[in-house]
């Protein structure tokens, strides 16, 4: 079970818990669809970090969230 690829600093990102969902291929909580970025947008329960799922998967700041999904933030 390997790292998700395209992702730098991947130790740096959200919390363990939602690393390890990850890496194990579970599922965090679905927050948001964006068709125009063709991503899905997640939220860990426990470190709040939000995550997109698009052609990569990497965090989100709560500024690049409000931007790109308004109806969630904000
Ligand atoms: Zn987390």
């Amino acid at each position: 079970m390997g790292k998700p690829k395209n992702t730098r600093d991947w130790s740096n990102k959200g919390c363990e818990k939602c690393r390890v969902a990850w890496e194990t291929h579970q599922q965090l909580d679905e927050v948001a669809v964006s068709r125009a970025r063709k991503a899905l947008l997640y939220r860990c329960r426990y470190c709040d970090t939000y995550w997109e799922q698009g052609r990569h998967l990497d965090t989100l700041s709560v500024e690049e969230v409000a931007l790109h999904y308004p109806k969630v933030v904000g």
